[in-house]
């Protein structure tokens, strides 16, 4: 059965980026018949916004996203993590370097701006602190192909280097968390905003390693404002509440041509969302 979900981080209130990417995962899952999950990625305790995910979920209630069976809150689940990190134990290694040492070694930055790490620490720490265990990446090409996106390739040594699994503060990372979870809940399609396409790539490395399927994928563009930056709390977008205009932006964003919920799910279309990365919000 095909199994979907949602997966925000409560760092703030639904916005039209978060919506857009809400909306078409659910009429993704819903089209076909499948069960649409919760997931709430409450991990990095600093950027959580206390209330904002009861504000998502009643948000979601409005639109009539309906979800089935109980939320899965991250925060609740370090165990399932824990136990994956000690299954990747042979692929991963702790890594000392301190952000400068990271930015002067830099072997430049990955798509996502962050630096790619020249993997220093592969050989042994040196005697420095433990800041951080990574996992080991490797020169072949690592493909799939988005259903939005078309086929996608990266070579992870190259374009992103050995990625943190686990932060020396205690913190298991997204990239994990959302391998972990992907499989534990059996999630057959991930449907998200584009902003995370070249993540893909890492977790499916991770997959790889952990023996775990790979689901499908299917990016949604980024909602970007006027200026070209994508929505989020820091570029200062408008929170969402549910109203049937937010519902028939968001439609409209996704290209179908329906304006209810009812007439979106039927006549639900992959193939009429645009293939970009990002764009702005129909005016
Ligand atoms: N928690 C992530 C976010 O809010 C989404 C993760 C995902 O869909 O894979 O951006």
């Amino acid at each position: 059965m095909v199994t979907g979900r949602f997966a925000p981080s409560p760092t703030g209130p639904l916005h039209m980026g978060s919506l857009v990417a809400a909306l078409a995962s659910w009429l993704d899952a819903r089209a076909s018949g499948g069960r649409w999950l919760l997931r709430i990625e409450d991990l990095d305790r600093a950027r959580c916004v206390p209330g904002a995910a009861e504000e998502i979920l009643r948000a979601l209630e409005r639109l009539g996203l309906t979800w089935d069976g109980d939320i899965a809150w991250q925060s609740r689940r370090v165990s399932l993590y824990e136990a994956a990190l000690e299954k990747l134990r042979a692929n991963t290694y702790w890594c000392g370097c301190s952000r400068r040492e990271i930015a002067d070694s830099s072997l430049g930055l990955a798509a996502d701006g962050a630096q790619i790490y020249p993997a220093t620490c592969r050989v042994g720490l040196d005697g420095k602190p433990r800041r951080a265990l990574r996992v080991r990446t490797g020169s072949e090409e690592v493909r799939f192909e988005d259903r939005v996106q078309g086929p996608q390739s990266q070579v992870l040594e190259r374009d992103v280097g050995d990625f943190v699994v686990y932060r020396g503060d205690g913190i298991v990372p997204y990239q994990l968390a959302v391998v972990v979870d992907d499989a534990a809940q059996r999630i057959t399609d991930v449907v998200r905003g584009a902003d995370l396409l070249d993540s893909t790539a890492r977790q499916i490395h991770l997959q790889n390693l952990l023996g775990v399927p790979t689901p499908r994928y299917l990016h949604v563009p980024a909602v970007v404002n006027a200026a070209g930056e994508k929505l989020s709390k820091q570029t200062g977008a408008a929170p969402v509440s549910g109203t049937a205009k937010e519902l028939r932006a968001a439609l409209a964003f996704l290209g179908q041509p329906a304006t209810t919920l009812d007439e979106a799910v039927q006549a639900w279309n992959p193939a009429l969302i645009p293939r970009r990365r990002a764009a702005a919000l129909p005016r």
